[in-house]
């Protein structure tokens, strides 16, 4: 039975195609919410060429994995599924299979997947996103020229990782979200915390013009009848500006996307506890447009470890800035993220984290166990936390905090 559904559902696809040349394509996201939007824009390129989505692998003409280098796991999930496609392009060899994203931003992690999986016809980073259109048009032209001509030749495949930092405006962009529309305003991040390997698969800061983002809010309210949530997008949203203004900040961008007219809600993440301003934390508290909630990483309660994690800020600055917040904003619905089992972390340390949980009393946390990333300072530090104290901690620490999840 599940046979013939399957052969029914095969038929009917190819007769789809014959008569209606309907392509399909699949996107695999693995990892946050600036991956999330980034396979919004390469399924706003793929729609561009005629292709429609689909929920199943099987039935795609292109499939993709958006991919995640933040933590180890990530990168097994996604080889893994990468590894599990092989059978399914034997039996349909002209299924095209990408991949991209942070891990594949990585030269070496590329360059391996390109040797062992020689059925993934491309591979790019995080940094040539906007020349998707091209890679996919050259494995397409590349393989009806091979059925024109009748030739078993080598087919083509694509490695292309490049090292550029650029901001790129013209991607078209099929949001996914529902009501929920990201919109960037800043990639990369210069503050190197040891642990993190986002600045270097991500890159150094760079905003988008302000120009560029209210005209792209101003669309999105103008072609909705309901009203929209804007969640603007950055691994640290409060240097926006930074690198191309001398006094235009993150709190006049928010002061001008408030001042758009139209009913919309507006959210932002993520906010580096150092760089977050008692200005913006004033205009959170003004502005009925901005929703009242805030994700501000602590990552840890322990000043020692905040200083080997290279935050800059200490457990009492982060402190001054939640007092402020919850002065202005007496409902606002704090989150964090904590990462347990950092190098060296003792008893103590992880101590003064769960103290700092039940002082703040967050709505919500994400706490994660430490995972050693390549070439991060972090990477070789001695004293690593052994794996079942990191099990231990991190389980400690949620449970910890049921008492407070709203
Ligand atoms: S602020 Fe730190 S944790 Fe966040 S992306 Fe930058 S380096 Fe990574």
């Amino acid at each position: 039975m599940k046979l013939l559904k399957f052969l029914i559902k095969c038929i009917v696809k190819k007769i789809k195609k014959l008569y209606n040349d309907v392509m399909f394509y699949h996107i695999t996201t693995f990892g946050c919410q600036m991956n999330v939007h980034e396979s919004e824009k390469l399924a706003g390129v793929l729609t561009a060429r005629g292709f429609s989505q689909t929920e199943n692998q099987e039935d795609a003409d292109i499939i993709i994995f958006n991919t995640c280098a933040i933590r180890e796991g990530a990168e097994d999930r996604a080889i893994g599924n990468v590894g599990s496609l092989k059978k399914l392009k034997k039996e349909f060899p002209n299924k095209i299979i990408a991949i991209c994203g942070c891990m594949t931003q990585q030269k070496e992690v590329s360059e391996r997947i390109y040797k062992i999986f020689p059925f993934v016809d491309i591979i790019f980073g995080t940094k040539n996103l906007e020349k998707f259109a091209s890679f996919i048009d050259r494995i397409i032209e590349d393989k009806q020229k091979k059925e024109e001509n009748k030739k078993k030749e080598k087919k083509q495949r694509v490695l292309e990782i490049e090292d550029r930092d650029l901001v790129c405006e013209d991607m078209p962009i099929f949001r996914t979200s529902g009501n929920n529309n990201w919109v960037n305003i800043i990639y990369g991040c210069n503050n190197f915390c040891t642990y993190c390997i986002v600045p270097y698969v991500r890159g150094r800061e760079r905003s988008r013009k302000k120009e560029f983002i209210l005209e792209e809010i101003r669309n999105i309210i103008k072609n909705s009848k309901e009203k929209q949530r804007i969640t603007l997008l950055g691994q640290n949203v409060n240097s926006y500006g930074k690198d191309l203004y001398d006094n235009y900040s993150f709190n006049e961008l928010l002061k001008d996307i408030c001042a758009i007219e139209g009913d919309f809600e507006l959210t932002f993440m993520t906010s580096h506890p150092k760089d977050i301003s008692k200005e913006v934390i004033e205009t959170i508290a003004r502005e009925d447009k901005i929703l009242k909630e805030l994700h501000l990483p602590i990552q840890s309660g322990s000043n020692r470890i905040l200083k080997l994690m290279n935050r800059r800020y200490t457990v009492e600055n982060y402190l001054e800035k939640v007092d402020y917040l919850r002065k202005l904003v007496p409902d606002i619905r704090l989150t964090t993220d904590i990462i347990v089992g950092f190098p060296t972390e003792t008893e103590e340390d992880f101590k003064a984290t769960c103290d700092l949980v039940e002082k703040v009393k967050y709505a919500g946390i994400f706490a994660f166990m430490y995972s050693k990333r390549p070439n991060t300072p972090a990477e070789k530090m001695e004293d690593q936390v052994d794996q079942k104290i990191k099990n231990e901690r991190v389980n400690y620490i949620l449970n910890l905090q049921k008492k407070y999840n709203k």
